[in-house]
């Protein structure tokens, strides 16, 4: 059951793509909202609606919000506007995000906003309501979902932008450094950490690896990913690029399995990087039966620390390895959801889905 008051994006809900793509040629209002459209060969995404001219069927692809086709690294047209409401967006909105296009890949600070003559507040206030997305969330959608275009099912897409024309092949390269890191000169694959992305029905994720096993599988929208990617190469020693290994691959696998309800438990080399106290915990959270829940203070209880559900919590967030370490099954004593870092609407379908599988599964064996 799922709590209506969550925001419940409708990531798996889109029409079929020639019933998108008709709407789109003829620019029926009627799928205002329903779908956006990136066009991959200029990286820009529009409404349905667009008075642009249409590209062809192979070069489109359908988005279902905004936020997913930022995450995917496209940025919004300048015709149809289609991050915005029917009213023109309040000046300073309108200037900051042409701010951000001016170099997607940084991070426009309070002090740099304020040397531009912006009230960093009433700027932030006014971009949330008229977008409904906070200015720091709409920068590091643009900044990841351009470093992530450079992961694409674990290789570089250098080729695929050259031949595309893509309108800044080079902007994907500096995007990837700034939040990746810059491999040393004449480094081998093995001394760095491999990037691939992982397509789930409830958004994309980004999985991490090196020889020792999966280090990083978080959704790309999760608040404090660059800073776990930035921690997780100060800790290891290295960079980030593109690039698959067997662990990443059987990830991709199990993911795909877990999530069409076949196999909801994971048989995969875990490597997160993290205390003794963490680890213990994260060994903890593993024991959970999908279909079942803990509360903080069962798994302090359970880790030996009986009262510690503070810290238990801090561990529980802190966990890098989404789903596969089910941090999302440990929940407030009192049954409310807690926090979610993926999102508290994710946490509600991975319960759902979990509770209905499992029930599934134990009434097979019978
Ligand atoms: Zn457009």
């Amino acid at each position: 059951m799922i709590d209506s008051t969550l925001p419940a994006p409708a990531t798996t809900s889109l029409p079929p793509s020639r019933v998108m793509y008709r709407a789109l040629t003829r620019r029926d209002p009627a799928y205002e909202g329903v779908f956006f459209a990136g066009v991959k060969t200029t990286g820009i995404f529009c409404r349905p609606t667009c008075r642009a001219k249409k590209p062809r069927a192979e070069n489109v692809e359908f988005f279902p919000s905004a936020s997913a086709a930022l995450h995917d690294g496209y940025r919004p047209c300048r015709m149809c506007r289609p991050m915005d409401r029917v009213q023109p967006p309040p000046p300073v909105v309108a200037r900051l995000l042409r701010l951000v296009e001016e170099d997607p890949t940084l991070r426009l600070t309070d002090k740099e906003l304020r040397a531009l003559a912006i009230d960093p507040s009433t700027a932030r206030r006014q971009f949330r309501r008229y977008y409904g997305l906070t200015f720091q969330a709409y920068q590091r959608a643009r900044r990841l979902g351009l470093a992530l275009r450079e992961v694409r099912a674990g290789r570089p897409v250098i080729d695929v932008q050259l031949e595309g024309g893509y309108e800044s092949a080079s902007g994907f390269r500096e995007a990837f450094q700034r939040v990746f890191g810059k491999p040393p000169r004449g480094a081998r694959a093995d001394d760095c950490l491999l990037a691939r992305r992982i397509d789930t029905p409830l958004g994309r994720m980004l999985a991490l690896a090196d020889g020792q096993g999966l280090r990083l599988l978080e959704f790309v929208d999760r608040r404090g990913l660059e800073n776990e990617i930035l921690r997780l190469r100060r800790r290891l020693h290295c960079a980030v690029v593109p690039g698959t290994n067997a662990a990443l691959a059987a990830a991709e696998d199990q993911m795909r399995r877990y999530f069409a309800g076949e196999q909801l438990t994971f048989d995969l080399p875990l490597a997160p990087v993290g205390s003794p106290f963490q680890r213990q915990v994260w060994t903890a959270l593993r024991r959970i039966a999908p279909g079942a829940t803990r509360s903080y203070g069962q798994i302090a209880a359970e880790v030996g620390r009986p009262g510690a559900q503070r810290a238990v919590g801090r561990a529980n967030g802190s966990n890098t390895l989404a789903i596969v370490v089910p941090c999302h099954r440990v929940i407030g004593s009192d049954g409310s959801l807690s926090g979610y870092g993926g999102g508290v609407w994710r946490k509600q379908r991975l319960l759902d889905h979990e509770r209905a599988h499992a029930v599934q599964s134990t009434a097979d064996s019978h």
